[in-house]
């Protein structure tokens, strides 16, 4: 299905309140091959403090990237920035706000990373990656049987008791990940919506991808807008659409006065 174009919600907008929630990567930056070779964008930046900077937009970063990484990109001081999707985020006002204590999780973490380094030493094609609040075995590049064995035996090692209950894993294709259970765009906006509520305003959240879904629902429950940014229709809880972030810049700009 064709989801209506969001240049139809800019005259609504006109003089309205907007709570605006933002991705990052392939929204408003383009991807770059790696990610952690990503540079800050001064066309991103000078966009984002000029909409923090007229008082009827509030701007609100959500990245799955790690928080500190997020303030390199975006060196603006009165938003909120919040990284590993909603986990750590620093409020509008400098405080910063764990929704989990990093004390709670990261013995478990510590525990596991040496037994999972040890399945995957001397094996060709995987990497261990240490986000700080979570690990993750990438097996893209290994053997498929091979990856596949590796990726089974880790899994194994994430008991119930292990988890408890605060982590969750997350298996998706060649890649098996620990890490928060509140890891979640949705829950990171649910808890916004409840402690920093804006009375009045239109809630609005625009993101790219498949972690991004769970924060347009939250959107949804709101009556907000949900923006989708792509090329290709695809199976989306978003009701609007936005062709790429030149796109969304373009339409940012028309919330400005
Ligand atoms: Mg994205």
């Amino acid at each position: 299905m064709k989801l209506p174009h969001a240049s139809d919600l800019i005259p609504k907008l006109k003089g309205q309140h907007v709570d605006l929630y933002l991705d990052y990567d392939g929204t408003l930056a383009v991807f770059a091959p790696t990610p952690d070779d990503v540079l800050p964008d001064e066309r991103v930046i000078g966009l984002i403090s000029q909409l923090a900077d007229s008082p009827n937009v509030r701007v609100s970063i959500i990245s799955g990237r790690r928080l500190g990484h997020i303030r390199k990109l975006l060196p603006i001081n009165g938003i909120l920035l919040a990284g590993t999707y909603g986990v750590e985020m620093r409020l509008p006002n400098g405080e910063e706000v764990h929704r989990i204590s990093y004390e709670a999780i990261r013995p478990t973490l510590d525990g596991l990373k040496p037994r999972w380094q040890g399945l995957i030493e001397g094996k060709e094609g995987f990497y261990l990656e240490d986000k700080g609040w979570a690990l993750a075995i990438h097996a893209r590049r290994a053997e498929e049987s091979e990856g596949l064995q590796v990726l089974e035996s880790a899994e194994k090692m994430l008991t119930e008791e292990l988890l408890g209950e605060h982590l969750q894993k997350i298996f998706s294709y060649r890649f098996l990940e620990v890490g928060p259970r509140n890891a979640d765009k949705g829950h990171a906006l649910r808890y916004l919506f409840e402690h920093y509520h804006w009375e009045g305003a239109v809630p609005i959240y625009i993101g790219d991808d498949d972690k991004d879904e769970e924060a347009f629902q939250a959107i949804n429950e709101q009556d907000g807008y949900s923006i989708l940014v792509s090329r290709e229709p695809r199976e989306t809880e978003a009701k609007y659409v936005l062709e790429s972030p030149i796109e969304v810049h373009q339409w940012l700009r028309g919330l400005l006065p």
